[in-house]
């Protein structure tokens, strides 16, 4: 029988459509690790936030009009000093109008950028006839070519986590055949945390992305997700 972790005790959130913001505080609430981020609404404020945060930072389009960032060009990585970072704001800015007029913007978020070898894919909705489950896979731009995916029902003990990740095609890359190996045991805890939000959210009908978590030797980082509830 699976056990809630320590820390994965926050209420499960409303029912509504969540941002990347909102939606990484709620994983941050269950103990998931996320990236720190700043929302801002001008090229200076960007190089002020950058500069906080500490470079290099990403930068990303702010928009609920704009579901799929890099989509538009909406996502910069590897932002190296504040004049990066100023003309980065008007560039993302300026790109996201292109693409789609009507957006309503609100603002551009600054970030630390994370370091990682593999980004790994954790989504979780309420299956109609399994109530809620998780699904794990390889993440990143591939996420929708390879159909390398395991599936489980929530709560997910981390025993059965960690099989999952076995289970998946990129599980060398985790474990180190040929080099060293990633932050398996964090993924691990990531997932069954994930597990937890989704099975307090499984009375409910809910869809969860998060994607990618960043996956480093010692950490893993989750730096982009979207959560819909009812
Ligand atoms: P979207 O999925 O809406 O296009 P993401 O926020 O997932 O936008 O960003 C696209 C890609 O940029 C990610 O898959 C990842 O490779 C990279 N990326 C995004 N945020 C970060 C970050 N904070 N650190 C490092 N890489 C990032
Ligand atoms: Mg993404």
């Amino acid at each position: 029988r699976p056990e809630r972790p320590a820390g994965a005790t926050v209420a499960a959130p409303a029912a509504g459509q969540y941002d990347e913001a909102a939606s990484k505080a709620i994983l941050a609430g269950y103990g998931v690790p996320v990236n720190e981020s700043r929302l801002v609404r001008g090229a200076d404020e960007a190089a002020t936030a950058a500069r906080e945060l500490g470079y290099p930072v990403v930068m990303k389009i702010v928009s609920a009009d704009i579901v799929h960032k890099s989509d538009v060009g909406g996502v910069a990585v590897g932002i190296a000093d504040d004049a990066g970072a100023a003309a980065c704001y008007r560039q993302i800015v300026d790109r996201a109008r292109a693409a789609v007029p009507t957006a309503r913007i609100d603002g551009v978020s600054v970030q630390t950028m994370a370091s990682g070898k593999l980004e790994v894919i954790v989504g979780a909705r309420r299956d109609a006839q399994f109530g809620p489950i998780v699904v794990v896979g390889a993440g990143g731009v591939l996420v929708e070519l390879l159909s390398d995916r395991a599936i489980a029902r929530a709560p997910i003990a981390a025993a059965d986590a960690r099989r999952m990740l076995e289970s998946l095609s990129v599980w060398p890359v985790l474990s180190g055949y040929r080099g060293r190996a990633l932050a398996v045991d964090a993924v691990v805890d990531a997932i069954v945390r994930v597990s937890w939000l989704a099975h307090d959210l499984g009375s409910q009908e809910f869809e969860l992305d998060v994607n990618p978590l960043i996956v480093d030797v010692d950490r893993c980082v989750a730096v982009d997700a979207r959560l819909r509830v009812g």
